[in-house]
């Protein structure tokens, strides 16, 4: 069975006060028995103050990027065995910010996918298609080839071990969603790409998710969950959307 996932990002907000504050806010409404794990992304340098705020407790951590090296001469990275260390469980690979704006390319995110499942981490793939793809009838080739670069690298299986995000770029931080139905065709395809061994590989949808869209997005079946920016910086929203997840 998929499991259900809600993900908060982050990005490059706050101070440690806000993201401690945040934190700790989730933390004393967030229960164990909830339908659905959550997980926050808080900037690299405040998941160790994040982490002592939620402890072991019913909240992951995970990173909002990855090093593709091990270890060495590379500065300014951050190798997953450091995010092991801070007690990061899951990292963010491909989004499409990163993509865009870092020229991540497909093969060096598939890199950073492999560095991270190989040392424990579960890798959080984004992927998705811009706005001018979209309007070439392109999405699902798109997103598809995405996929195929880390299944080269790491193979099928292993892609299915982890978890993908379909992030429509024109969705992203634009206040702009996917129809639940654009949104169920993608991860459909997706699915089907996945073919048998991605029956249980948990499939979540990012771009523009509030309390008032999410519900009947996650009524999909093939949405086991939501990859949140924008909305997961306050609480009350983000735990609100998070609780409209079904297991
Ligand atoms: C994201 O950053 O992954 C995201 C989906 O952002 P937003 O919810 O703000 O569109």
């Amino acid at each position: 069975m998929c499991k259900a996932l809600v993900a908060g990002n982050w990005k490059m907000h706050g101070t440690t006060g806000s993201a401690v504050s945040l934190a700790s806010q989730l933390n004393q409404d967030w229960a164990q028995n909830n339908a659905a794990e959550m997980i926050i992304f808080p900037p690299f340098v405040h998941i160790s103050a994040v982490r002592s705020v939620i402890g072991e407790g019913a909240i992951s951590i995970g990173a909002q990027n990855i090093s593709q090296y091990s270890d060495g001469a590379y500065t300014g990275e951050v190798s997953a065995e450091m995010l092991l260390d801070q007690g990061c469980k899951y990292v963010l690979v491909g989004h499409s910010e990163r993509r865009a704006v870092m020229g991540e390319s497909d093969q060096m995110v598939a890199k950073k996918f492999k560095v991270a499942q190989d040392s424990g981490l579960t890798p959080i793939l984004c992927v998705g298609e811009s706005l001018k793809q979209r309007q070439q009838g392109e999405t699902v080739a798109v997103v598809s080839a995405q996929i195929d670069a880390v299944i080269e690298l790491v193979g099928l299986s292993n892609v299915c071990r982890a978890v993908i995000a379909y992030e429509p770029v024109w969705a992203i931080g634009t206040g702009e969603t996917a129809s639940p139905q654009q949104a169920q065709q993608v991860h459909h395809a997706i699915r089907a790409q996945l073919g048998e061994a991605g029956r249980s590989t948990t499939l979540l949808y990012g771009g523009s998710v509030k309390a008032s869209n999410a519900a009947e997005l996650f009524a999909q079946p093939d949405i086991n969950g939501g990859l949140v920016g924008g909305a997961s910086l306050e609480a009350d929203e983000f735990l609100n959307i998070a609780k409209l997840i079904e297991a």
